[in-house]
């Protein structure tokens, strides 16, 4: 299908005609790199709820205006708030064949929301891909994280992306810092609190029979690899 006539498709749709898949997993874990792939190789728009506040916030749009002190404070945004915004989105014409939602749903009340959505749309969610990766390693990855003192602020890991001279950044020459908020016992606290409500997502896309899950302690390749065969196996689900 070309771009034309995907975005000129008719809105809505049923089931079988629309994709909506939710991607869901701890901050670590790969997500947001697997949605973006996900979407190029399905055709599909990605849609972070994280994106679409962050251009608001630089846009100074009204939404901007109400979220700043939420994404400042690293809390949630308001549910109410967080639905208008992808309901809106849904409604974009390119979203008609489907999306991939990245960020969302974060809460229980979020799921209940989008599943009310899709119904009045004529469809409902396919599949909820939970991209599995255990805490501590969650821990061990987001707190390998240095960034140089520099201006730029370059960022680092002492594994995926080391300075090619340890503790030195290779473009300024600057030490690397390991922030307070990077370090082990902090990341542990702040993925912990973050990890409850995504765990009652999880239970909410169970208990409807459309959850996957898959190891994220993979190669990139090989969690899109067992990712695509999940939504295969999302899609020939009946009912699906
Ligand atoms: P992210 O890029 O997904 O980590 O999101 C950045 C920030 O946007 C979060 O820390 C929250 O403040 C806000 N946010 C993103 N998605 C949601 C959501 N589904 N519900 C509430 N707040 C959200």
């Amino acid at each position: 299908m070309t771009n034309a006539t995907r975005v000129t498709a008719p809105r809505g749709g049923n089931a079988t005609e629309t994709t909506i898949l939710v991607m869901v997993g701890a901050p670590g874990a790969g997500k947001g790199t697997q949605t973006a792939l996900l979407g190029e190789r399905l055709g599909l728009p990605a849609v972070s709820t994280g994106d679409l506040f962050r251009a608001a916030l630089r846009e100074g749009s009204p939404l901007g205006v109400t979220v700043r002190p939420y994404l400042e404070r690293g809390e949630l945004v308001p549910d109410a708030v967080t639905i208008a915004v992808i309901a809106d989105r849904l409604a974009q014409p390119d979203a008609a064949r489907g999306v991939i939602l990245d960020g969302f749903p974060r809460t229980r009340a979020q799921a209940e929301a989008l599943d009310r959505l899709c119904a009045g749309r004529g469809t409902r969610v396919m599949g909820a891909l939970y991209v599995e990766v255990e805490l501590e390693m969650l821990v061990d990855r987001l707190s390998g994280r240095r960034v140089c003192s520099g201006p730029e602020a370059h960022v680092y890991h002492v594994r995926s992306r080391a300075p090619r001279v340890e503790g030195r950044c290779d473009s300024d020459g600057t030490a690397l810092d390991h922030r307070v908020d990077d370090r082990p016992e902090t990341v542990r606290r702040r993925l912990e609190g973050q990890m409850a409500p995504m765990f009652e997502v999880i239970d909410h896309y169970s208990e409807r029979g459309v959850l996957s899950a898959v190891r994220g302690d993979q190669t990139v390749e090989a969690v899109t690899t067992d990712l695509l065969a999940a939504i295969e196996r999302c899609r020939r689900r009946p009912g699906a």
